[in-house]
C-alpha cells in the first residue's frame, strides 16, 4: 500500500534535514528517506564550521546568518550541542595581513583586527612564530559533524512528525510517487531530491547537464590540545584568504595569491588551504585539499596529507601531531552558483550542489525555498 504524505524528502544529509524540518514547522507531513542506516555522505566528513564570515555581503551572507539562527535554534531546544566559538584568520604573512585589514576595512562582515599578543591571548592555538596579527569573527559557531545529522534526524522523528525511513534507497519518482529500490511506495504533493554528491541516482539527466562538478577533499584529526576549552575559536590560516568568496573583493588578495602560485604551487594544484576545529570530545579536526573531476581518484594522497600538515604546522600549534584519523569527504559544486536548484517535474525540486558551505547555508537555503513555494512574504 502506498504511505501518502505532503512531502517526501529524499537524502537524509543536512540539505535533506533541513527541507524536512521546514516543511514539518510549516505543519506538513513529512516523509523523509535515506539510502544509508545513518547520513554517511559529506555532512558527517565536514569540520562542523558554521562559516558565514566565507560568504560575500549580500545575500549570501544575509542566508548563512539565518541559518546560523536556526543552528542556535537546534541549540535552544536541546537537540544538539551548537557552540558560538567565532573564528580567527591568522597572517603570517604581511600580504596576508593587508588582505585582512582591507577586508575589516569594507565593514561587510563583523570582523575585526587583533594584535598577536591579543591573538595568543585568545587562542592556545595560534602560533605566535612569525605572527602578525589576526582577524577575529563573532558569527561563527561549531557542531560535532559526526553525530549532528543523527541527532537533527532523531529530533524530527520523535518531536517533529516526521517519518524517517532509513536503509531506503530511492529508484524512482513518477507522477508523484517515489519508488524504493525494495518495492515500497510513498505519495506526495512535494517531492524534494537532497541527494548530494549523488548525480547519478535520481535525474542523471538534469544533474548531468547542470555543470556540477565533484570535488574530493582530504582530512585528518588529532588530539586537541588541553589549553583548548570549550569555544575555542575555530582557525584558518591566511592560505584560506585565496579560497573563499568573501575576499574577492580584496584587490590585495592578487598579490598573496601570486605568491602562493610562484612559492608553493603544490598548494594550488592540490587547491589546499588549512583551517582547524577543537572538537568538544577532544579532537582536533584538520583539513583540507581540493581534487576536482579527473583527479579525483579513490585513493587518497599521502602527499597531500603531508603538505596539509605542512601548512599547519606554520600557524598552529598543537602538543601532539600525532594522526588519529583520517578520511576524504566529496560533495558537489557548481561552477558559478552557490547551490543547484532545479524543478525536475511538476511537484518535484532537486537541492543540490552546495559545495564547501551547506552546513552554513543549508536552513538558510530551505527556508528561503519553502518561502518561495507556499508564496510566504519573508
Ligand atoms: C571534507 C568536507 C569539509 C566540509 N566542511 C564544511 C564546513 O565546515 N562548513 C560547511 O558549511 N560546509 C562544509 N562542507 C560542505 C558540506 O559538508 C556539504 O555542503 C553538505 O554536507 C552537503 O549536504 P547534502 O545533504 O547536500 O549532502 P550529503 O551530506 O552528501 O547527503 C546526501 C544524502 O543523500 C543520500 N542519498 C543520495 N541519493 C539517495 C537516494 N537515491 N535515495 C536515498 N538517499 C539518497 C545519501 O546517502 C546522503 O546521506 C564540507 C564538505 C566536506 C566534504
Amino acid at each position: 500500500m502506498t504511505a501518502r504524505y505532503d512531502v517526501a524528502v529524499v537524502g537524509g544529509g543536512i540539505v535533506g534535514l533541513a527541507h524536512a524540518w521546514m516543511a514539518a514547522q510549516r505543519g506538513l507531513r513529512v516523509v523523509l528517506l535515506e539510502r544509508s542506516a545513518a547520513a554517511e555522505g559529506a555532512s558527517v566528513r565536514n569540520f562542523g564550521m558554521i562559516w558565514p564570515i566565507g560568504q560575500p555581503a549580500g545575500t549570501l551572507l544575509a542566508l548563512a546568518l539565518r541559518s546560523r539562527g536556526f543552528w542556535l535554534q537546534l541549540h535552544a531546544l536541546g537537540v544538539l550541542e551548537v557552540e558560538e566559538c567565532g573564528s580567527f584568520h591568522l597572517a603570517h604573512h604581511s600580504d596576508e595581513l593587508s588582505v585582512l585589514e582591507e577586508f575589516c576595512d569594507q565593514q561587510t562582515h563583523d570582523s575585526r583586527m587583533l594584535a598577536p599578543q591579543e591573538v595568543v591571548q585568545r587562542t592556545p592555538l595560534a602560533n605566535p612564530a612569525g605572527l602578525l596579527g589576526g582577524m577575529f569573527s563573532p558569527t561563527e559557531l561549531r557542531v560535532d559533524p559526526r553525530t549532528a545529522s543523527r541527532q537533527i534526524a532523531a529530533w524530527l522523528s520523535s518531536s517533529q512528525g516526521v517519518d524517517c525511513q532509513f536503509e531506503t534507497l530511492v529508484t524512482r519518482i513518477e507522477n508523484g510517487q517515489v519508488r524504493a529500490a525494495d518495492g515500497r511506495t510513498w505519495t506526495a504533493q512535494r517531492i524534494i531530491v537532497c541527494s548530494g554528491s549523488d548525480l547519478q541516482t535520481l535525474y542523471p539527466d538534469i544533474l548531468g547537464r547542470s555543470e556540477l562538478q565533484l570535488c574530493k577533499l582530504q582530512m585528518l584529526a588529532a588530539a586537541a590540545p588541553k589549553s583548548c576549552g570549550a569555544g575555542s575559536p575555530h582557525i584558518a590560516s591566511g592560505l584560506t584568504l585565496r579560497h573563499y568568496t568573501a575576499f574577492r573583493g580584496c584587490s590585495s588578495q592578487a598579490t598573496l595569491q601570486a605568491r602562493i602560485s610562484a612559492q608553493s604551487p603544490e598548494l594550488d594544484r592540490y587547491g589546499i588551504h588549512v583551517m582547524a576545529s577543537a572538537m568538544p570530545g577532544g579532537d582536533i579536526i584538520l583539513g583540507d585539499s581540493h581534487e576536482y573531476g579527473d583527479d579525483m581518484t579513490p585513493f587518497d594522497n599521502p602527499q597531500i596529507d603531508e603538505l596539509i600538515l605542512r601548512e599547519l604546522r606554520k600557524v598552529i600549534r598543537l602538543d601532539d601531531w600525532t594522526v588519529r584519523q583520517r578520511w576524504h569527504g566529496i560533495y558537489a559544486k557548481h561552477p558559478t552558483l552557490p547551490v543547484f536548484e532545479a524543478e525536475a517535474a511538476d511537484g518535484v525540486q532537486i537541492c543540490v550542489g552546495t559545495g564547501g558551505a551547506g552546513m552554513t547555508l543549508a536552513f538558510g537555503l530551505a527556508d528561503r525555498a519553502w518561502q518561495r513555494w507556499i508564496g510566504e512574504t519573508a
